[in-house]
């Protein structure tokens, strides 16, 4: 037996079977509501895990990379909201916030991993506008953001229609959410099937696509303003024929706006 949907079903059809590092995982899709998971469910009983994290020294010891992912995770807010209180949950060590911030937002950011925060706090002078905790343990005030971020995130989380919930309590009337997940949908995943860079099967609880992230933020009472994709981050130029044909795949992903990355701007209806 499954565990249930965030639609609440139970009756899933298998659509790949993979091997991750000798370990056998399947990707189910939901039958009512057509959102993908990973099965068995990642990270079931390791609810610490985030705490004891230090992928946060992979980004400080690329911190330029990591600063215009940001700066393009930003880059299409500015048409809905120019400024104001905005959060960045699950802000590892705060890069994001920092960009906010250099746009005009008054940003905080919030994780679960103390030692994250304690070395973004460091590098970036953050002392008073990062926090370790999430959502549940921070309570924050009702309407009290313009924007909440979630860049990476949503993906790791088990129950997505209470931390929607939580999200659109903290957001003032018309307040934004902008989410950024791997795009399950994409050129890259289907051409490199289980090879995909973007497969993180041990932590990654759902495997999003437009259409199944775009029906969970308008369930939870948001309405979608705008959709894009985007490469990740790890594609570099590389000018060998293997090179080419990658440009060639990336460009076709662009175009079909098929890329690595999904990104969804919705507003608080
Ligand atoms: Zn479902």
């Amino acid at each position: 037996m499954y565990a249930q949907c965030v639609c609440g079903a139970t009756d899933y059809k298998i659509i790949l079977n993979l091997t991750k590092e000798g370990k056998n995982y399947k990707i189910l899709i939901c039958k009512k509501c057509g959102l993908s998971r990973t099965w068995p469910v990642p990270l079931e009983g390791d609810e610490d895990f985030y705490q004891k994290q230090d992928d946060y020294l992979e980004r400080k010891a690329s911190l330029c990379l990591w600063r215009s992912f940001a700066k393009f995770s930003l880059s299409g807010l500015k048409k809905y909201k120019k400024s104001g209180k905005l959060l960045d949950v699950g802000c590892n060590l705060g890069v994001l916030v920092k960009e906010a911030q250099t746009l005009g937002f008054n940003a905080y950011g919030i994780d679960p991993c103390g030692p994250a925060i304690k070395e973004g706090k460091n590098i970036f002078n953050l002392d008073e506008y990062l926090m370790t905790g999430n959502l549940t343990t921070l309570n924050f005030s009702e309407a009290s953001f313009d924007v909440v971020t979630l860049i990476h995130c949503l993906e790791h989380i088990s129950d997505l229609n209470s931390i929607l919930e939580k999200i659109y309590f903290i957001l003032k009337k018309d307040g934004i959410i902008l989410v950024e997940v791997p795009n399950f949908d994409s050129f890259w995943r289907i051409l490199l099937r289980q090879r995909w860079y973007s497969f993180s099967l041990k932590q990654h609880i759902w495997q999003f696509e437009k259409k199944s992230l775009k029906n969970i933020l308008e369930r939870n009472n948001f309405f979608v303003l705008k959709i894009n994709t985007r490469h990740n981050m790890y594609h570099r130029l590389n000018f060998s024929i293997v090179g080419l044909i990658k440009s060639v795949v990336s460009m076709l992903a662009y175009i079909f706006r098929k890329g690595d990355d999904l990104i969804i701007i919705a507003k608080k209806c």
